[in-house]
Parts: structure tokens; sequence; C-alpha cells
């Protein structure tokens, strides 16, 4: 039987082959953390040149002495269908070869006896069910697969269906589902429906609602745990800040992943009928630095107050790619505040979210503007500048300069 929460008294594998990139980049400080190993293409079950495959991971978690074994899959067809930094090596008609070439590999090399004492935590496929909530209708993406697609056909939801479903029939599996993050899902008209959902999704089969265990937000993004010095329903020069058009909550119900999981995790229990367990991605997420406020501003102007009161110090919160100013998060530990079972780190700190310029590569991985410094912004970031990084490679590549940022602005201070 799975335990409530898989992380709990666990000794998490080490990846060494991040661990490697990380001491030879000034990392050593941190080379000793348990990241997460990303399925991100049929290639990488077997292993390519960037990093072992999953059996051999497996065995050198076995070596270790680890007891939880912790990997994302993502290789949806027509996968990040709101963006084009992640697009990958399958089609929306390439479903069949997903279940066959993808998961159910996968899941022969999860199920080996040899494994069976592993918790193996296993996030499934980011970004996608979140696009379906917020990309689609009225607030489309007008590149490669477009999220209406992705919906209409059916084919995200069927996708994500069979991973929970072939993946969790693996006694030690514990699936977990991305939340996108409190600056995506936060705001009233994304909540709801997104469990709505989610509820649907675990009753399509293969999958059944015990085959999903959980929910990981902040994965791969850069929202705060907390933020220490303004609230949301602070009041100032006579406004509630919250209801600030163009502000940084802009009517959002959050301001911090804390409070976003927090509330979360009651209405995905109700809409997935048992307990869920929560964990939240802190790879990225420390904002320290010297620019790091250090007390509540005393500006009566809203937008001000707002601004110099925030930790988190993107330009606007809409922005993912490979961020300025950001750095390393609270390192993983189980059970680290209430409601939480999990600070991880899912995203490899020192993985390229996307390239700032094109770059021809054979994994499917298109050039996003977003991850362009000079980009001045679209709708989904209220045409702000993407506050990017420059020189960055393809999404999944070292990212040396980002690395040594991270170190520097690491919060707590490593
Ligand atoms: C990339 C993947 C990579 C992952 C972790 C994603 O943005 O598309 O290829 O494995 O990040 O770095």
């Amino acid at each position: 039987a799975r335990v409530a929460n898989p992380f709990a008294g666990g000794r998490a594998y080490v990846n060494e082959d991040w661990a490697a990139r990380a001491r030879s980049s000034g990392g050593g400080a941190i080379a000793g953390q348990a990241t997460f190993v990303w399925m991100d293409r049929i290639a990488a079950i077997a292993g390519t040149t960037s990093g072992r495959g999953l059996k051999a991971h497996l065995d050198a978690a076995v070596a270790q002495g680890a007891t939880v074994f912790q990997m994302v899959t993502y290789n949806l067809p027509g996968r990040d269908c709101a963006a084009l930094a992640s697009n990958g090596e399958l089609s929306l008609s390439d479903l069949p070869r997903y279940k066959t070439e993808f998961i159910d590999a996968i899941a022969a090399i999860l199920r080996q006896p040899a494994y069976a004492n592993m918790r193996i935590v296993n996030v499934v496929e980011i970004d996608s069910l979140p696009n379906l909530i917020t990309n689609v209708g009225s607030r489309p993406t007008a590149q490669g697969t477009t999220c209406d697609q992705a919906l209409s056909s059916g084919v995200y939801r069927d996708g994500v269906a069979y991973a929970l479903g072939t993946l969790g029939a693996i006694p030690n599996v514990y699936n977990y589902v991305d939340i996108g993050h409190h600056g995506w899902l936060g705001w009233t008209d994304n909540f709801q429906p997104f469990a709505t959902l989610m509820g649907q999704v675990v009753r399509t089969a293969p999958a059944t609602p015990e085959s999903l265990h959980g929910f990981a937000s902040n994965v791969a993004n850069y929202g705060a745990l907390n933020e220490p010095y303004f609230t949301v329903s602070d009041t100032v020069g006579g406004q509630k800040i919250r209801e600030v058009a163009g502000g940084w909550i802009d009517w959002n119900n959050y301001i911090d992943e804390v409070s976003f999981v927090r509330a979360y995790k009651p209405v995905l229990e109700s809409a997935i009928g048992h307990t869920v367990s929560m964990v939240i991605d802190t790879s990225r997420n420390g904002w320290g630095g010297s620019g790091r406020p250090t007390a509540r501003s005393t500006s009566t102007d809203p937008i001000t107050y707002m601004n110099q009161s925030r930790i988190d110090k993107r330009i606007h919160l809409g922005n993912w790619c490979n961020q300025s100013g950001a750095g390393i998060g609270e390192r993983p530990r189980s059970a680290p505040t209430t409601g939480v079972d999990a600070y991880v780190w899912v995203k490899p700190p020192g993985e390229s979210d996307g390239s700032s310029t094109a770059i021809p590569n054979d994994e499917g991985k298109g050039f996003d503007r977003m991850c362009d410094p000079t980009y001045t912004g679209n709708p989904r970031n209220a045409n702000n500048m993407s506050g990017a990084l420059s020189g960055s490679p393809v999404s999944g590549h070292w990212f040396e300069a980002q690395f040594r940022q991270l170190i520097q602005n690491a919060y707590p201070a490593l």
C-alpha cells in the first residue's frame, strides 16, 4: 500500500549527471541535492548524451541506498501548446506512439522487482492540463499545436489518463499532476474549472482516482513560497491592492505558493474524491540577492507599494523563461509546512527554460520570444519585457550563466 507522504523518512536519489554539471559550474554547495530525472523524449528512456537512461538511474538509486526516486514524464503529443520553447517530438496524431513507445516502455522498467521497494514519485506532463483551462477559447494562442486543438482532440486528457492509469497500476508509483502555480490557476476563473477537469481526467480509463496521488505546484516556475511583506487583502491609498488594474496582483486570489497550495488542496480533494498530497518546486524561487526587500513598502500608491514590497522581482507574474534575478529556493525536504508534503527540486537548476534565439535541434524544441530578453511581450504578460537572461540554450540544456546567478541569489543563502 502507498504511504500518505512518500517523502517522509525517505532518502531521495541524487542524479549524478546533474550533480556533475552543478559541481563544475560552482555549485558544490548544492550538488548533493536530489533533483528530478526528466523523461522528456523517447530516447531519454534508453539514455542520451546528456544523461543516462531510466534503468541506469534506477540502478544508481539502488546503489546509493535511496528509497525515493523522483521523475517527470514529459512527452505528451502536441506538448507545450501555449508556448514554443518545449514543443516536443510527438504531434497530436502520435497518441498511439506516446502510449506504447513512451508510457508502456517506462512502465516496463518501473515495474521491475529490483525497484519494488523504491517510492517512485512521478510528476506527469507539466503545463498540459492547466493550458486546457487558460489558453483556449477566447484566450487562444496561435502557434504550433494550439491548446484548442489539444482540448478538442481529447489527446491531452487521454494521454494524461493513460500515463496515470498505466504507471499508477504499479503499487510503488506515486503520480502527481501539475497545477501550474499561483500566477496561473490562482484566479477565480481558472481555479475551480481546473479541479473539475481533473475530476474528469482521473475518471477517464485507464486512469482511476486511486491512480493519482497528488499535485505539484510551481514546477519550473519562479513563484515565491511566501511573500513576507504584503498580503492579498491589503488596502493602500484607499484602494484594495488586489483590485488595482494592471497591478502585480491584478485580481488574483493568491500572492504566493504556500497560500495557493493550501487553498487548492481541499478543492482538489473534493474533485478527486480522496486525500491528495501537495508538493511545491522550490528549485528557483528563492529571490535572494542584494535587491531583496527587507520590509513592507511605506508608499501610499498601491502599484508602488506592491512593487516595493514583493520579493518576487519578475517584471510581470506571467514571465516564465530563464528569469533574471532569480535564485535557488528552499532545499528539498519533507513536510515543511502545514498542507505541504514536500519542497522538491523538480526543475534541475541550471537547465534552460528555452533558447534566447532560434537554435536548430532534433528535439522538436521551438524558439519562444518569451525567452528573448529583447521581446516586448504579448497579452499573457500584459506586453511587458520578458525578463529572460540572454545567451540561453534550448530548453533542458545546461545554462551555466543562469546556474551561477541562481547560486548567487539563493534564498536561504548557500
Ligand atoms: C525541457 C525538457 C527538460 C526539462 C528539465 C523542459 O523545459 O523541455 O527537455 O528535460 O525542462 O530541464
